[in-house]
């Protein structure tokens, strides 16, 4: 397996910078998922990996070498589009074994790897048929299978799954898992859907207009968001976040948002006075707050029940907040209850840069 360096990537297009200054490095079978919004610069950075995109400036490195400036069909990487790209006239079978036979490859080993790939991924029965006779599930299978009969040091997935139903969807990304974890293949995978992110990486990495924000497991970047961006984008529902001013009271800090007025400790990380953001994740937003919480007077504005969770959309005399808490049977439209988050899972970030605070 092989290891993929992306040193100083950056792509311009005339004026504009699509790709700022990536620096990346991604371990032999590693699974790396670069997620974003819209226009952040993923699938620009793919390309530029796939060789399908000329690098502005930077370098690739693929194992040892830099491939910047090689052609696409030499740099031993396979690519997974989101429109499967198949060959409407030739069969699953003949789909399958086409990069092979391009590079000469005797057919007898051709059919043996074509038949090994379609075991691997349930298609086996389908090797005789054309793609347009397939479900989009299946399609979707016979684009890996391209990908992986090839097998490649380096396997690009550009949002492969988004044109799945979402079951469907869910359903692949637990097959693509268990694929990494059979082939130990180095992987990267690009998607706007965090949840996607969450579920299938080793390591994240978020982007926001051409540069990375932070790198890091899913659970540590969900934890300790590095700025108020990546706070907002990782995490569904998304992280509450109330921007205001600090005061420095003698004994303590008062925080104002609108006509909320929130107490945290000195030693909290928001000890700035000042402008701040604060963060909390739904789910440490509680209807049952502890004595060591920042609490506030609600009015319960809808209720969503998930069936095990229980999701409260509420007013406050601020902004709104979101509170994720366990199945709740009894809580209704229109209630008044005082909610609160323990001061420890109130994140800060300063509002100009949105760069985490810490005490
Ligand atoms: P999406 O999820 O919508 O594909 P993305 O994060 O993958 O978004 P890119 O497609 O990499 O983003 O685009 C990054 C920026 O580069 C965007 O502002 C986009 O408009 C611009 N861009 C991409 N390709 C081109 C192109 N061929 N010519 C001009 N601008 C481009």
């Amino acid at each position: 397996m092989t290891a993929v360096r992306l040193q100083g990537l950056t792509k311009r297009f005339g004026s504009a910078i699509a790709v700022d200054s990536v620096d990346l490095s991604i371990e032999s079978g590693e699974f790396v998922v670069l997620v974003g919004p819209s226009g952040s610069g993923k699938t620009t950075c793919l390309r530029m990996i796939a060789g399908l995109e000329a690098v502005t400036s930077g370098s690739i490195f693929i194992g040892d070498r830099d491939v910047a400036n090689i052609h696409a069909k030499d740099r031993d990487v396979a690519m997974v589009f989101q429109s499967y790209a198949l060959y409407p006239h030739m069969t699953v079978a003949e789909n399958l074994g086409f990069a092979l036979k391009l590079r000469k490859i005797p057919l007898d080993e051709i059919q043996r790897r074509v038949n090994e790939v379609a075991k691997i991924l349930g298609i086996t029965p389908e090797l005789p048929r054309k793609p347009k006779t397939l479900s989009g599930g299946q399609q979707q299978r016979v684009a890996l299978g391209r990908a992986i009969v090839r097998d490649p040091a380096v396997f690009l997935f550009d949002e492969p799954l988004s044109n799945l139903d979402a079951k469907l969807r869910v359903a692949m990304r637990v097959e693509l898992v268990k694929l990494h974890h059979r082939l130990e293949g180095t992987m990267i995978y690009v998607t706007h859907d965090q949840v996607e992110a969450m579920t299938m990486a080793d390591r994240i990495v978020v982007m926001h207009e051409g540069r990375i924000q932070q790198i890091g497991a899913p659970l540590a970047v969900y934890d300790n968001p590095e700025n108020v961006f990546v706070a907002g984008f990782i995490g569904s529902p998304t992280m509450n976040l109330l921007s205001g001013e600090l005061k420095r009271r003698s004994d303590r800090f008062s925080f104002k948002t609108g006509d909320l007025e929130l107490d945290l400790p000195l030693s909290h990380d928001a000890a700035h006075s000042g402008s701040v953001t604060l963060g909390v994740r739904p789910e440490f937003v509680s209807i049952q707050p502890s004595d060591d919480a920042a609490t506030l007077d609600a009015r319960i504005e809808a209720v969503e029940h998930l069936g095990a969770e229980t999701i409260l959309e509420m007013s406050t005399a601020g902004p709104p907040l979101t509170a994720r808490i366990a199945r709740n049977d009894s809580i209704r439209h229109g209630d008044s209850i005082r909610v609160g988050a323990e001061h420890s899972k109130i994140l800060a970030f300063d509002a100009d840069s949105g760069k985490r605070l810490r005490a």
